[in-house]
């Protein structure tokens, strides 16, 4: 029996099922916040074509706005200026190949509990190698946050005076996981792959200036990570087509036992 009919029958089975990684999309959904001398990415609007009248007696569709980087979404190479002469960097141009990779999913939801600035590091990283197994190259490392669980916008943003705060990256993991352990890419729970004090950081925002500058990608505002074993999940991750795009929204979804 081939590997794809295994496939088909374990999920007929159930013996594999597929869990949805995505948020809704919709005029709720909450926007990254910068430092207002920054051009800021609009919210979600959609606005209807026509709807089985006058303007479309039998069909209905709508007008989506959004910036790239809404919701659940992807973060490609030349999303940063670390990546912006990579071969390959942009969402229309990374082979297909690299949107599927196996799952290794670190849980810190504790210790984001106690400190919502959390910061992964590459000793928790060996820590979390040493039970399960070293991270294979072409993986997607999901932190699981419990992020997710902050259904309120304020939040999930969680904005104080001196900016977001939220879980994230310490520049050396980011190093680890782009360099030696060679990622497809990493996923957060969080609205960015950086932590919400990551401007402040040096460099700032190291996740996304580490990991485009090597090639890699980021997912951001996954959920349902705790539906998923540390080893063994599959996650497929392919952003929209489009022409030199920065990232897209997406729908990421898992194949677990
Ligand atoms: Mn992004």
């Amino acid at each position: 029996m081939s590997t794809l009919t295994q496939l088909v029958d374990d999920l007929k089975a159930g013996r594999l099922r597929v869990v949805d990684l995505t948020q809704p999309l919709g005029p709720e959904t909450p926007v990254i916040g910068l430092p207002p001398i920054f051009a800021a990415s609009p919210g979600v609007t959609i606005s209807v074509i026509s709807k089985y009248d006058d303007r479309g007696p039998a069909w209905y569709w709508n007008t989506l706005t959004f910036g790239e980087h809404t919701g659940t979404h992807f973060d490609a190479p030349v999303h940063w200026v670390t990546g912006k002469d990579l071969r390959d960097n942009s969402c229309d141009t990374i082979p297909a190949r690299r949107f599927v990779g196996p799952a290794c999913v670190i849980d810190v939801a504790r210790d984001v509990d106690a400190n919502p600035d959390f910061l992964l590091t590459p000793a928790r990283i060996e820590t979390w190698e040493a039970e399960h197994a070293r991270i294979p190259p072409g993986a997607w490392v999901l932190l699981r946050t419990g992020w997710s669980r902050r259904r309120d916008a304020s939040q999930f943003l969680n904005v104080a005076s001196d900016g977001p705060h939220s879980p994230g990256f310490d520049a050396s993991a980011s190093k680890m996981l782009a360099n030696d352990r060679d990622v497809l890419g990493v996923g957060v729970e969080t609205i960015g792959t950086d932590a919400g004090q990551a401007a402040t950081f040096d460099p700032p925002f190291p996740n996304h200036s580490i990991m485009h500058g090597a090639g890699k990608f980021g997912l951001a505002s996954l959920c349902n990570l705790d539906q998923l074993p540390p080893t063994g999940a599959v996650v497929i991750a392919a952003p929209l087509k489009i022409v030199g795009g920065s990232g897209s929204p997406l729908r990421v979804i898992a194949i677990t036992p």
